[in-house]
């Protein structure tokens, strides 16, 4: 079949030797799999998930089972007091602008004490200037950048916290950048030495791409809030749109109103009979992300072995489904994308090119053949045209789809050397 698919004989001969040096990772990532797997279950089956939850809401939502019953668990997964999960958040950068605006007020400070976040804050904190930004609202920001080797700068940090500091974002996974991702280890440590400093500060922590890579997740390490795309992982590929935000009460109150309006809260929002899909996409997103997992460890492996730098590299231990490899070349960047979107099973055919896009500031390339539009826990790739041309390789809703991905990308990246 690898043949029928252009694969050449050398290219699956390299994969077969780098899966065999990956088999410990691989053990690991099926370890994590099954303890998340039955984390879910004791969720669903402690909130007595039953047919009751499927019904379709229309109109207000008031008094929605289905999507009370969800929320709750999603609480007991991420072992917080309350979520807020809608397809009313309409992606991950609306679920953390939510959680942003929703407790900060005028004159409160925003800190980053982990670099800089996600391209599209940029324009919601007002990085750069944007209409309704924080900024707009007297909100202002600071921020710490990593030290060298990639740790926090406890020092610097402890300098930028001061009376107006309200809360502090630390992004899980790397993003459009070549940082490490943070372990929830990590995470717990930067937030214990910030509650230390002052204890009535609240923690963001943006959780996109690392959800069900370990066994805790960042709420279960002193973060008030975590908060993610239904795209991404724990959607597990099903969920056709959303977003959540898990944790304190009374922070995830606060997101409610901000979300809908003051009075109304976590009351309304009907489910308009997509509800199936998230109680089935977060069952499945352990064993999903899983998958990703592994297939970004071989994508790691395989073009280390092409002579590509990569990150994390093969046998790194992973907090996030996404893999770096440096391009170095436009071309090599595209050939990469193509490569990825000839082993998608929907638009194969078509060849991605780079284009502006909404909340970036470089143009962005990006491959992708999904059922849900714009998933990233499917297999795609993506990157900004800008040195050294890295490309961001993530997802895939089975192992060997992308490991499919992978074979393809090398294929096309070695005729392009
Ligand atoms: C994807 C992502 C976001 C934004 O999510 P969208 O759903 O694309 O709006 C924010 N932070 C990180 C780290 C991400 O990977």
């Amino acid at each position: 079949m690898y043949r029928e698919f252009g694969i050449s004989d050398e290219t699956l001969k390299l994969a077969a030797d780098c899966e065999a040096g990956l088999r410990d990772i691989f053990a690991e990532a099926d370890r994590i799999a099954e303890y998340n797997q039955l984390k879910v279950l004791h969720a669903m089956q402690k909130n007595r998930v039953s047919e009751e939850c499927f019904r379709t809401s229309t109109g207000y939502g008031h008094n929605d089972y289905g999507r009370d019953t969800l929320e709750r668990v999603y609480a007991d997964v991420f072992r917080t007091e309350n979520a807020l999960v809608r397809p009313q958040i309409t992606c991950g950068t609306h679920a953390i602008a939510t959680a942003l605006f929703a407790v900060l007020r005028p004159g409160d400070e925003l800190l980053c004490p982990a670099g800089r976040p996600y391209d599209t804050l940029h324009e919601v904190i007002g990085i750069r200037d944007s209409a309704g930004s924080l900024k707009e609202y007297g909100v202002s920001y600071r921020e710490v950048g990593l030290k060298e080797d990639g740790s926090f700068d406890y020092d610097a940090i402890r300098a930028a916290v001061n009376d107006k500091t309200k809360l502090v974002e630390i992004q899980r996974s790397r993003g459009y950048s070549e940082r490490r991702s943070f372990s929830v280890a990590e995470i717990g440590e930067l937030i214990r030495f910030i509650k230390d400093i002052r204890s009535d500060i609240l923690v963001m922590v943006d959780n996109c791409y690392g959800e069900f890579t370990e066994v805790r997740e960042p709420s279960e390490a002193g973060a008030d809030m975590v908060a993610g795309s239904l795209i991404k992982n724990p959607g597990g590929g099903l969920v056709p749109t959303g977003g959540y935000i898990c944790g304190t009460d009374e922070c995830i109150r606060q997101c409610a109103v901000r979300l809908t309006a003051p009075g109304l809260g976590q009351e309304i929002g009907a489910n308009l009979g997509i509800l199936p899909a998230f109680y089935q996409g977060l069952f499945m997103a352990p064993v999903v992300v899983a998958g990703a997992v592994k297939s970004a460890a071989l994508a790691s492996a395989v073009f280390k072995e092409l002579g590509f730098f990569v990150t994390p590299g093969p046998e790194e231990t992973r907090h996030d489904i996404i893999q770096a490899v440096r391009m170095e070349k436009p071309a090599l960047l595209e050939a990469f994308c193509l490569g990825i979107q000839e082993a998608a099973p929907v638009d194969a055919f078509v060849t991605p090119v780079p284009s502006p896009m909404e909340g970036y500031a470089d143009d962005i390339i990006m491959a992708a053949g999904t059922f849900v539009a714009g998933s990233s826990i499917e297999l795609s790739a993506d990157g900004p045209l800008r040195p050294p041309y890295t490309v961001f390789y993530q997802g895939g809703l089975s192992y060997y789809h992308g490991k499919a991905g992978v074979l393809k990308a090398a294929e096309r990246v070695r005729a392009a050397l």
